[in-house]
């Protein structure tokens, strides 16, 4: 047996639980991990919560990503004992995911974890800290450079956006941090944001061509928010955009992109080739400074998982949620 979150279909939506769960129950894979550490992403309360409803079969365990331990394989790269994470490739909302003491995967979707992090640190990077490195090297690819000019950072006080910035200033970018919480101005700063601006200004519809100002932008938003960076990101320069924290929509012109030569890149974790998730892993491992992971890091037990799903949804965690399983 061993314990996990568990989300049902009830009459008025999805209802998630903490259960006992048989371990015969786990699902088909050639890899059981004995699970160490997990985390709460923004996309783990839309699996708890259902308010997107993304699960494909039910009872499903939540949790887009782990770290832990090989306890047995059939795959011939992984053997018990190993040290492994994984996020993606659909855990939580079609493969049991996460957010529970054990896991059964598939092989080919394991990371051997970083031999510069503990299982602890891979999970407070966790997935939102490898997309904020996918974004960053985005950026990079563009060509983007610290002497061009600042670099915003929407959704600054959240999982991606911290370690974004983190990321940032350590790579000697001037880093602008879009909150909407002002009182994690010290929080923000000592992360490496060297400016803050309020997020109200960018929530609203907007001119859609806007006064120049950033050679880059991560955007954590969609939405309008992601419409009025594109109106301000000067004339080839480019953005990064993952999330969808203020919505789903994308009301904008193509002017920016056709008259300031304006790239938007989407940015997905999910199925990013293994290539490239090892790239981001070991980029996270040499760039971002441990004792800036560790001011983002709030530690959770899995018995006050399902209470944080509301929270993080509502914009009200700061930095990442970091789930002990074993308590
Ligand atoms: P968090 O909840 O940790 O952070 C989101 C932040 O967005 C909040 O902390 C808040 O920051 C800001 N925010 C909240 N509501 C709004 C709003 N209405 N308008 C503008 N900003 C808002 O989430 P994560 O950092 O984990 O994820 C951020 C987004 O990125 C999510 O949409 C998530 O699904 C997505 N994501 C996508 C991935 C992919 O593969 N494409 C991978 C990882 C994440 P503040 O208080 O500072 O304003």
């Amino acid at each position: 047996m061993f314990n996990a979150i568990l989300v049902d279909k009830g009459e008025g939506g999805y209802v998630a639980s903490l259960a006992a769960v048989e371990d015969a129950r786990l699902p088909e894979g050639d890899v059981t991990v004995r699970i160490t550490y997990s985390t709460v992403n923004y996309k783990d309360g839309l699996l708890m919560t259902g308010r997107i409803p993304l699960i494909s079969h039910f009872p499903m365990v939540p949790g887009i990503d782990f770290a832990g331990t090989v306890e047995a394989s059939d795959h011939p790269d992984w053997k018990p004992g190993d040290a492994v994470l994984v996020n993606g490739y659909g855990l939580g909302e079609r493969h049991w995911g996460g957010l529970a003491q054990r896991a059964r995967v598939k092989g080919d979707w394991l990371v051997p974890l970083p031999a510069a992090f503990t299982p602890r640190q891979a999970m407070a990077v966790g997935t939102a800290g490898y997309a904020a490195m996918l974004c960053v090297m985005t950026l990079e690819r563009h060509g983007i450079e610290p002497a061009d000019g600042d670099i915003l950072v929407t959704g600054a006080s959240g999982g991606v956006g911290s370690i974004a910035i983190a990321l940032l200033s350590g790579l000697g970018y001037r880093v602008v941090a879009a909150t909407g919480r002002p009182q994690e101005a010290d929080y923000l700063k000592a992360l490496g944001a060297a400016e803050l601006i309020d997020r109200a200004t960018l929530a609203s519809p907007g001119e859609p061509m806007q006064a120049e100002r950033w050679a880059g932008a991560i955007d954590t938003a969609g939405s309008h928010t992601l419409v009025n960076v594109a109106a301000q990101v000067r004339y080839g320069g480019a953005i990064a955009a993952t999330g969808l924290a203020q919505g789903l929509d994308l009301p904008a012109t193509v002017l920016p992109f056709i008259l300031r030569n304006l790239a938007l890149y989407g940015v997905d974790s999910v199925n990013a080739p293994m290539a490239l998730r090892r790239e981001a892993w070991s980029r996270l491992a040499r760039d971002l400074d441990a004792a800036r992971l560790e001011s983002m890091v709030r530690e959770i037990r899995l018995s006050e998982v399902i209470g944080m799903a509301p929270e993080i949804l509502a914009g009200r965690v700061r930095g990442r949620l970091v789930v002990d399983v074993g308590n």
